[in-house]
């Protein structure tokens, strides 16, 4: 048997409601009483999440698709400039005037369901430098998420370089570190326009 396809019982442990989820799920929610897990490998058990869903009141959703909201710290090590500063997600980090800046903090959202790797990095891009207001728990189904959270500080480290790629010169003199704090679980709103999958929030395909 291939670790990571094991059936786990998806019993809620706090109502006992039935979790709907996919096959490769590692992220679930009951919509019963609005308690988040995730499926932790090591203790082969279902771990409690933190759980929050993105506010879009007058607005038809379709569905809400998982993502990850990691808190991070980022500390640059070595920085050695040549022509200019950062201009995508790490300038969001480390704020005002960079060339001064050792560091900075925000919060890394991070798509926990399947898509291609543009969109996975504009969608982190977009909803890191911007976090949609955030409203009450809702009784809707948070489907697809896939990817643990170590998949999400890979991605989380792959879209703030992506997002600088246009500078390679820099990129090449960049030592950095992240260090994450706890995960939470968002839910975020879809639609589907144009026969396409959008993100109600920046409009973005995946
Ligand atoms: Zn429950």
């Amino acid at each position: 048997m291939r670790a990571g396809y094991e059936l786990v019982p998806l019993d809620c442990p706090s109502c006992g409601a039935a979790v709907k989820a996919d096959g490769e799920d590692v992220v679930y929610y009951c919509t019963a009483c609005r308690n988040g897990y995730r499926f932790a490998a090591a203790e082969k058990s279902l771990v409690p999440m933190e759980v929050a869903f993105v506010a879009l009141p007058n607005v038809a959703v379709e569905l809400y698709r998982p993502f990850w909201l990691l808190p991070a710290t980022i500390t640059m090590h070595q920085r050695d400039a040549t022509g200019g500063g950062f201009r995508g997600l790490m300038s969001f980090f480390l704020g005002g005037d960079q060339q001064e800046s050792s560091g900075g903090r925000g919060t890394f959202a991070v798509p926990a369901f399947h898509a291609p790797l543009p969109a996975v990095t504009t969608l982190v891009r977009r909803y890191t430098e911007k976090l949609p207001e955030l409203g009450e728990k809702l009784g809707e189904r948070l489907l697809g998420g896939r990817y643990g959270v170590g998949d999400a500080k890979k991605l989380a480290h792959y879209a703030l370089i992506a997002s600088e790629v246009e500078r390679p010169d820099t990129l090449k003199q960049l030592r950095y570190e992240i260090e994450f704090g706890k995960p939470r679980l968002l839910g975020v709103p879809f639609v589907h326009r144009d026969a396409k999958l959008v993100d109600a929030i920046f409009d973005i395909e995946c």
